[in-house]
């Protein structure tokens, strides 16, 4: 192994987790590909370009149940023991055209859903009449304008619908479509390469030969890839040998991000950070944080965005939340690349280091309806202990100058599952 040189940096000053992130953040800007797809296919992309509305709506004034269109001032006086006989002049389900006018005396069976009649001001429930189709008997006054939906009371032609940069779920997506749109520009999905080092690493449910251990990491990775809204491009398994990983690099795919996960710290054969600390264009530095201390970022020679992760399960899952996942969501145009964090009561208590921002994993629970959260592991915060993260929800965040947690503590939570 003599193409390692030792690198040791431990005197390095440790960089704070919120400006490694600001680093990483300026240094990617959103892929500029636009698309345009069918509502059908939109669902999980992020809109390029907000959208407006092409029709109001509802689009016309419609009922809101299923009973008979009247003209408030002949059942004013309606009631169970003075019911008020109207003439039913029209029967409208949803979807009739036809164009009907209710005069004195006169009322419409109607839909919900279906247009109210010119001349109706209020819509009487079919359960406040005898259900009459010939004539009905209205057994209550309608107050002005009940049961009716107004045209244009949700949104009007014009109004904005969707910003850009959301993220398109469910309900963006049917409410494009109830605006009148079919189609939607949404940014290209980022294409990442997932690569694990480690010449201890074996596939999934191979034999374990003395010092092997199965790779989990890319299958971490490429989930939580998944999980961003991204596309996996190819996923890789490398030994610790500078020339299979510099051969990947000169002959891999095109791809928007590579994420190396292992051999980033000061151990004699941390081959990620032997091949690309010799582009000068990636920065190895050491994070305040616990776990995922060593971090790579940086461009590769064509400029696509870098990172090396430490080799730690839970420090991948932890540096992938902190760092990796605001990058790809800033690749693919979202407008909020953050997670929102809330505030739970710690169930149990836990030491935290000092000077250095923890990630426990943690999972939530509920006490009284109060959100709880305990580590996800009997033993705590170790990297390795990735059995663990099978139980975990989310991280709760402990801030650096915070050395124990108490039970009762209210901590900060982020919830990633
Ligand atoms: P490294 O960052 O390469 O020093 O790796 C740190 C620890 O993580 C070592 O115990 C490795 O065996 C372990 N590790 C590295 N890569 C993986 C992987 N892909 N899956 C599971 N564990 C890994
Ligand atoms: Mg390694």
């Amino acid at each position: 192994m003599s193409t390692f040189q030792s690198a040791p940096d431990g005197v390095a000053p440790l960089v704070r987790v919120s400006a490694h992130l600001e680093r990483i953040l300026a240094s990617v800007a959103p892929l500029g590909t636009v698309e345009v797809v069918r509502l059908a296919d939109a669902a999980g992309r992020t809109l390029a370009t907000s959208v407006d509305a092409l029709v109001d709506l509802p689009s016309f004034d419609n009922s809101a149940m299923d009973g008979y269109a009247v003209r408030r001032a002949d059942v004013a006086a309606a009631a169970v023991d003075a019911p008020i006989v109207l003439d039913v002049v029209a029967d409208l389900p949803a979807g009739s055209a036809e164009e009907v006018t209710i005069g004195p005396g006169q009322a419409a069976r109607i839909m919900t859903g279906a247009p109210v009649p010119a001349g109706a001001d209020a819509v009487v429930p079919v359960e406040r009449t005898d259900a009459g189709t010939a004539r009905v008997a209205i057994h209550a006054a309608p107050r002005p304008g009940h049961h009716i939906r107004l045209r244009g009371e949700d949104l009007r032609a014009g109004d904005r619908v969707l910003t850009a940069g959301m993220e398109l779920g469910a309900r963006r997506v049917a409410a494009a479509a109830a605006a009148g749109l079919a189609e939607l520009p949404v940014v290209a999905v980022p294409r990442v390469a997932v690569v694990a080092t480690g010449s201890e690493l074996v596939e999934p449910g191979a034999p374990l030969a003395r010092g092997r251990i199965h790779d989990s990491n890319s299958l971490l990775l490429a989930a939580l890839v998944a999980e961003a809204g991204c596309a996996v491009s190819e996923i890789r398994r490398l030994p610790d040998d500078p020339h299979v990983l510099s051969e990947w690099l000169e002959t891999r795919g095109d791809c928007d991000a590579v994420v190396f996960s292992g051999g980033v710290s000061v151990g004699a054969y941390d081959v990620v950070r032997h091949v690309l600390g010799g582009l000068g264009t990636v920065d190895f530095v050491r994070v305040a944080m616990q776990p995922g201390k060593p971090q790579a970022f940086g461009a590769l020679p064509d400029g696509t965005p870098v990172f090396g992760l430490p080799g730690n399960p839970v420090s991948v899952a932890v540096s992938f939340e902190a760092f990796v996942r605001p990058a790809l969501l800033r690749l693919a145009g979202r407008a909020e690349v953050r997670r929102p964090t809330w505030r739970a009561v710690a169930a149990v208590g836990w030491r935290s280091p000092a000077g250095r921002r923890q990630y426990m994993p943690v999972a939530l629970g509920a006490d009284e309806g109060v959100p709880t959260v305990r580590p996800a592991t009997s033993g705590g915060s170790g990297s390795h202990l990735v059995g663990g993260l099978a139980a975990a929800d989310g991280f709760a965040i402990i801030p650096e100058d915070v050395e124990e947690v108490a039970a009762g503590d209210l901590v900060e939570v982020v919830i990633t599952r």
